[in-house]
């Protein structure tokens, strides 16, 4: 199906704790770009936990550069980037691609060795696979509960599946 090439993960994990430095490293990965909302926190949390703050010393430590595309607003990504440091696109518009090419050029990467981690395969895969990087997906932490968020899910059921069946071990 025509939506299907755009949106299909290359991998998913049950959370961000699973992509470690050696599994990307595996994948030839040096630049992981987050999404952050429900991928790495929920939506009220306006900082990294100290769980996160390892993982991302991990990633360093491996010489794996983490930054961050998120479609939230400036001042949630500002004060979640504060204390780090990273690279970081606010209002990104994802699936739009430009902010995640800016950061490839940014840090010294190439599409061969980015990734891109988020939870929604509307926006973040999308954008992924447009933008011909890796895209890995994660279940969302917690989810908004309106319409507009269920309709999105709803969507990207079907496709969850697909993938679970064609990876099936
Ligand atoms: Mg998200």
């Amino acid at each position: 199906m025509f939506l299907e090439k755009y949106i299909m993960p290359k991998m998913m994990m049950d959370s961000y704790r699973d992509v470690t430095p050696e599994l990307l490293c595996d994948l030839g990965i040096k630049l992981l770009i987050c999404d952050i909302d429900n991928t790495l926190v929920t939506y009220d949390d306006p900082e990294p936990t100290d769980e996160l703050r390892v993982w991302f010393r991990d990633m360093n430590d491996a010489g794996i550069t983490v930054a961050f595309v998120s479609n939230n607003h400036e001042e949630r990504v500002t004060k979640f980037n504060e204390s780090l440091g990273y690279i970081a696109h606010y209002d990104s518009g994802k699936p739009k691609i430009g902010k995640i090419l800016e950061t490839i050029k940014s840090a010294g990467a190439t599409v061969k060795t980015t990734a891109l981690l988020g939870d929604q395969l509307l926006t973040d895969a999308c954008a992924a696979n447009r933008a011909g990087i890796y895209p890995i997906i994660v279940p969302p932490i917690k989810d908004k509960t309106n319409l507009f968020f269920k309709s999105k899910r709803l969507i990207e059921k079907p496709y969850v599946k697909k993938f679970k069946r064609l990876h099936a071990k």
